[in-house]
């Protein structure tokens, strides 16, 4: 009989082992690294908030806000001042100890600052009403139940490759970190996939296109959608499930080690994969992590 799990989350198992929900963020985790996934969505180890969150949270708050506004208000100087409000907000909510200086949190501020500049210089907020604003989805996909929050969705009157006028739906996500090389941007789109799926199924219509705005840039990635490449994401995603569902029973996470560890919060904590490294490093040997 599998384990039961002590734990209680939406994300998977709840006090026993059935996966619950699944979320596009949680579905990358398991991907990049079953162990990884373990940690955050069956343990939900909390890890410390960082400045690259802070900025990203905040970013994406003060633009929600700046398309509430009508559209001549959309200014740089309003979206600023919605950064700046934003922060004042969450600071205490989720930040209060995050910097340990004004001087750093100035500078902190002055990037986000000029993120949201850059902002205006890939596209004209001006110019079009979103449909959906960070849009709330929990929708049945075949047996699973997938959620997750989109950050955008607009209706563009554009020309189509036959040369007709058409009303393109096209989901938008914006990124605060960097962008990655053209060469592995199809990996970036996994989660938008998964949006345009959500979408054809919730609303019987198949978004135009998905698009990456990279405010560190800029950089902008577009991808066009078809049929086809939803299928193929609906049954990407059911052999993540059904992969998912078979480590909870047999409470199997193997550690996947890749150059992403250097960015992962449980590295140098509670990783078995990088124990013996975290034990030679306290008594200044070299060591090769676990595989
Ligand atoms: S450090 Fe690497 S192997 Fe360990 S949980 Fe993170 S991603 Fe997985």
């Amino acid at each position: 009989m599998a384990k039961k799990l002590a734990t209680n989350t939406d994300e998977s198992a709840v006090d026993a082992p059935v996966l619950a929900t699944l979320s596009p963020s949680r579905a990358s985790d398991f991907k990049t690294c079953p162990q990884l996934y373990k940690f955050r969505a069956i343990d939900k180890i909390p890890t410390a908030p960082t400045v690259h969150l802070a900025r990203g949270t905040t970013i994406h708050l003060a633009l929600e806000r700046l398309f509430q506004l009508p559209a001549a208000e959309r200014t740089p100087d309003r979206l600023y001042d919605l950064f700046r409000e934003s922060w004042s907000e969450l600071k205490p909510l989720e930040y209060a100890d995050l910097f340990d200086s004004v001087e750093a949190e100035r500078s902190w501020g002055i990037e986000g600052l000029n993120m949201l500049a850059t902002y205006f210089s890939i596209e004209d907020p001006t110019s079009f009403d979103p449909v959906e604003l960070e849009m709330e989805l929990l929708v049945d996909v075949d047996h699973m139940k997938i959620r997750g929050i989109l950050d955008r969705m607009e209706e563009v009157e554009e020309i189509g490759p036959d040369g007709e006028k058409r009303t393109a739906l096209v989901i938008t996500d914006y990124k605060t970190g960097r962008a990655p090389d053209q060469r592995y941007a199809n990996n970036a789109f996994f989660a938008l996939k998964i949006y345009a799926l959500l979408i054809r199924i919730s609303r019987g219509v198949t978004p135009t296109r998905i698009r990456l705005l990279y405010l560190n840039g800029p950089t902008e990635y577009t991808m066009e959608i078809t049929d086809g490449l939803l299928d193929a994401m609906q049954q990407h995603l059911a052999a993540l499930w059904g992969a998912i569902e078979s480590a909870i029973a047999n409470d199997h996470w193997p550690p996947k080690i890749s150059p992403l560890c250097n960015w992962c919060d449980f590295k140098d904590t509670i990783c078995p994969a990088w124990e013996d490294e975290r034990t030679a490093d306290t008594k200044g040997e070299g060591a090769i992590p676990n595989g």
